[in-house]
């Protein structure tokens, strides 16, 4: 069971991937995927065109979704998996989560153009595939179809990140807040990609104390973004803290994720497996 092809992390259209729903059921079948879910970042409006995608391809699919959280000044990302879609609290919950993208999308325009980059927001608004998810991510990709930067991880050393031109503090949902929403939606709250956060030895303890004492249950540790040594640390770490292990490639685009879709490594043995506790919330294919 350890070893099942399950891929629980991805973005569409709907958020800041270039696929949408429909093609990345079409790309996780062919790549062999056994368990999908779609994780868009605070919006859950894929969530049914992902699970008719799914069934239309012959795909076991739970739903999904990356809800962004201040902690310790710091952006977390928490991932909720098999969450009622219809859930009032988590839907309105989501929807303060996205507002204030627009108010703030015009605030990193404006920060570009203090250093000679003119047009950053319209740019960004066109590659967004919704209006209401203006993303870093799409900043990016424009900065790199302009030729400001060659791709985009060149983009997030240079520019988008505290410290650099484009940089705007954003306050999203609290980390009880997010839990709450997914646990009150009857789903299983994830830490995601644990690695990538800056912050202390401290913080991240307090980060999955705090996590597990509002009901946080799972923390991701195969994701692209993981070296082997993170993945032996939040093995580890998962095994310490009796939380159930994800798998999610976090893939965004053919061309700019390092992971493909389906594409990461089984979870270590001794794990236990977040889709072990799955069973009821999993909209079998077959
Ligand atoms: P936002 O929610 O608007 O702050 O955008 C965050 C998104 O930017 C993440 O979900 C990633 O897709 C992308 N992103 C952030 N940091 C990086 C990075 N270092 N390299 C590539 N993409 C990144
Ligand atoms: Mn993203
Ligand atoms: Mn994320
Ligand atoms: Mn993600």
């Amino acid at each position: 069971m350890h070893d099942l092809n399950a891929d629980l992390h991805c973005h569409s259209t709907v958020s800041d991937g270039t696929l949408s729903p429909e093609q990345l059921a079409q790309l996780a079948k062919e790549n062999g995927v056994a368990l999908w879910s779609l994780t868009d970042h605070d919006e859950i409006s894929g969530q049914q065109r992902a699970a008719a995608a799914a069934r239309a391809v012959g795909l076991d699919y739970v739903s999904g979704v990356e809800i962004s959280v201040s902690f310790a000044g710091q952006t977390i990302h928490v991932v909720g998996l098999g969450i009622d879609p219809d859930d009032a609290t988590l839907r309105s919950g989501l929807a303060d989560t996205r507002d204030g993208r627009n108010r703030r999308a015009m605030a990193i325009g404006d920060s570009l153009a203090a250093v000679g980059i003119d047009g950053a927001l319209d740019g960004a608004q066109a590659f967004a595939g919704n209006p209401e998810m203006v993303t870093r991510t799409h900043f990016a990709r424009w900065l790199v179809a302009t030729g400001v930067c060659r791709d985009t991880h060149e983009v997030f050393r240079r520019y988008l990140v505290r410290g650099k031109p484009g940089y705007v503090a954003q306050q999203w949902a609290t980390l009880q807040d997010a839990v709450s929403w997914i646990n009150g939606a009857g789903g299983i709250a994830v830490i995601a990609h644990p690695a990538r956060y800056k912050i202390s030895t401290h913080e991240e303890w307090a980060l999955f104390d705090e996590f597990k004492a509002h009901g946080g249950r799972g923390v991701e540790v195969q994701t692209a973004s993981h070296s082997d040594a993170d993945v032996a640390k939040y093995s580890a770490l998962a095994q310490r803290n009796g939380l159930l292990a994800s798998r999610g490639s976090d893939f965004h685009s053919p061309g700019e994720s390092r992971i493909e879709l389906g594409a990461l490594p089984a979870l270590p043995a001794g794990l236990t497996p977040v889709w072990r506790e799955l069973h009821s919330r999993i909209a079998r294919a077959t």
